[in-house]
């Protein structure tokens, strides 16, 4: 059994159906990208994933069916959802935004080494550790988003469009600091990413996502090796 498994999923928002049958499979520390056109259902298999959509089939984390468990459960569980469009407090600063994100920790220690560890990170927010997140770039507050993901100890961090309006050196350093989160802390991760040669930067494997089902799943070497894939998402 993987770490995460779906299967035949299907998740609707009111009566209208939008993923049709998915099914993935992550093993632990594993990270895996999705692929797909805008409206493909990349954002719906996270919100799947995180109990913010009604599914049904079987979405097996860690031997456990969480299936609608909903958005705080699955994060007890140790599932961090890093939404489009940052999901930072802005009124809060850098540093109350890292604490918040460790408010269920009760190991004092490690939260405040932890912090370092992201300031170390992210130096960008070192700089800016007084500043309220309302002031930050659009850049900054992506660091923070993912920094305080972090800061809940997750066992699997869903990624979606980190890099999204971001400039192009952003974006990379964002993803640079993401590769080393994930070879230093032992994550499993999903990364949706309309930005292709970031997300395979980082993953193993990917899913290339149609109208709500997986039409192609393979090692990054196959998927990179095809040329629809390489037409569609790298840019010939
Ligand atoms: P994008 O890159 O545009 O975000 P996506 O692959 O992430 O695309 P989803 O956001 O999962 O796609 O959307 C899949 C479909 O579900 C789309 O047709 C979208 O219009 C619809 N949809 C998404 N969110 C909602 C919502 N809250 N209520 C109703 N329909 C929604």
């Amino acid at each position: 059994m993987s770490f995460l498994e779906l299967e035949d999923v299907t998740a609707s928002y009111g009566h209208v159906p939008v993923l049709h049958g998915m099914s993935l499979s992550l093993p632990e520390n594993g990270a895996i990208g999705i692929l797909g056109a805008n409206g493909a259902g990349k954002t719906t298999t996270l919100r799947a994933i995180s109990g913010m959509v009604k599914t049904t089939g079987r979405i097996m984390f860690d031997g456990k069916n969480i299936a609608g468990l909903g958005p705080y459960r699955t994060a007890k569980l140790g599932i961090a959802h890093i939404p489009e469009g940052r999901g930072t407090l802005p009124q809060l600063s850098v540093r109350e935004n890292l604490l918040v994100g460790a408010y269920q920790r009760r190991d004092r220690k490690a939260v405040a080494t932890d912090i370092d560890y992201c300031l170390d990170l992210f130096p960008n927010l070192e700089a800016r550790i007084k500043a309220s997140a309302a002031a930050l770039s659009g850049g900054e507050q992506q660091m923070l988003a993912v920094a305080r993901a972090f800061m809940a100890k997750p066992r699997l961090m869903l990624l979606d469009e980190t890099s999204l309006g971001l400039a192009p050196t952003t974006g990379r350093l964002v993803y640079d600091a993401i590769i080393r989160l994930r070879r230093e802390s032992r994550l499993s991760m999903i990364v949706v990413e309309q930005n292709a040669v970031l997300a395979f930067s980082v993953v193993d494997e990917a899913i290339v996502l149609e109208t709500g089902r997986a039409v192609l799943t393979g090692s990054k070497a196959e998927l990179m090796g095809m040329d629809a894939v390489r037409r569609a998402y790298l840019g010939g």
